[in-house]
């Protein structure tokens, strides 16, 4: 509608002008707020596998702790794993026209769920740790077709939610298991979750899902705000913001990586026992969905 505001335009050449700098501003506004989303974005994603570098340097330096060989070993490996997942994700983020469309270039391929679980615990293993956090795993053997890099993405993401969001001493727990249409529908309305339409939809054309379950015994989420936690920025404690660290843009990444795999992803929770937020997956088929051969 903008540029319909000079409908009172005459003859006047000067005010023609002005339409010109009126678009200006509202382009340069346009760019501007695409600069601080973009700067959001940037933060929330370093972040993340910044903290586990750290966290794993950090127990690597306290000469006065005697870490077994195995134990620092895998620390090195930690390390290591999110300075080359952060690599790849400033290669990513620096594309800066994708992000302006909004759009995520995906490299989907048959890959191995188990593994793709065991990457995504190992990475938080060490924040969990710091947190007083048991980490629980139950991984399930078997092909999806997905782009491995953003399932393991929107994995940490969700467990280093539930690490950030649980009280020490807890235990958070990711599991996996493989069910039919119907029984994810039926799980999905048994828990009248939102977006069962959709999930339905997804799951139709796929045929075989995986779904996955990050649960930790936290804080939880009430109920009139299960999906607003999924819009970009939005926490429910913008206090959290300053000690916990976070821009609120975590799930809504999550939701955007779960939509482009033809899955869905939404939460369930009890204020003061904690969440679960549940993600579906394709289940890889043969020649895979999208191969097309
Ligand atoms: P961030 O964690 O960076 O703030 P997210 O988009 O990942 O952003 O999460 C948005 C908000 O949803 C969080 O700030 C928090 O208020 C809430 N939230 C997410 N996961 C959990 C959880 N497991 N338990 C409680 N609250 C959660």
């Amino acid at each position: 509608p903008t540029e319909y505001v000079s409908t009172p335009i005459h003859e006047s050449g000067k005010i023609v002008g002005a339409v010109v700098i009126f678009k200006d501003i509202t382009e340069r506004q346009l760019i501007e707020r695409m600069r601080d989303e973009f700067i959001a974005v940037v933060s929330h994603e370093l972040r993340t596998p910044l903290t586990s570098i750290r966290a794993a340097l950090g127990l690597l330096a306290q000469e006065k702790i005697d870490l077994q060989p195995e134990k620092r070993q895998r620390m090195v490996e930690i390390a290591f794993s999110n300075t080359n997942r952060l690599v790849r994700l400033v290669n990513d983020i620096l594309d800066v026209e994708r992000i302006k469309l909004g759009k995520v270039t995906l490299d989907k391929k048959p890959c191995n769920l188990a593994n793709i679980m065991a990457q995504a615990a190992d990475e938080m293993r060490a924040m969990a740790d710091n947190h007083g956090i048991q980490l629980l795993v139950d991984p399930l053997t078997t092909q999806i077709w997905a782009d491995p890099d953003r399932i393991i993405q929107t994995l940490t993401n969700l467990l280093s939610n539930a690490i950030k969001f649980s009280p020490n001493g807890s235990t958070v727990e990711m599991r996996a298991q493989q069910v039919d249409s119907k029984s994810v529908s039926r799980v999905a309305q048994g828990l009248n979750v939102t977006g069962t339409d959709a999930l339905q939809a997804g799951i139709d054309a796929s045929g075989s899902v995986i779904l996955l379950q990050v649960t930790d015994r936290g804080q939880g989420i009430p109920e009139n705000k299960l999906e607003t936690v999924f819009a970009r920025f939005e926490q429910l404690d913008a206090s959290d913001n300053g000690h916990k660290g976070g821009t609120g843009l975590g799930l809504a990444i999550c939701r955007s990586i779960a939509q482009e795999h033809d899955g869905e992803i939404w939460a369930q929770s009890q204020v003061g026992c904690g969440s679960t937020f549940f993600l579906t997956l394709p289940e890889y088929a043969e020649a895979g969905p999208e191969d097309g051969s």
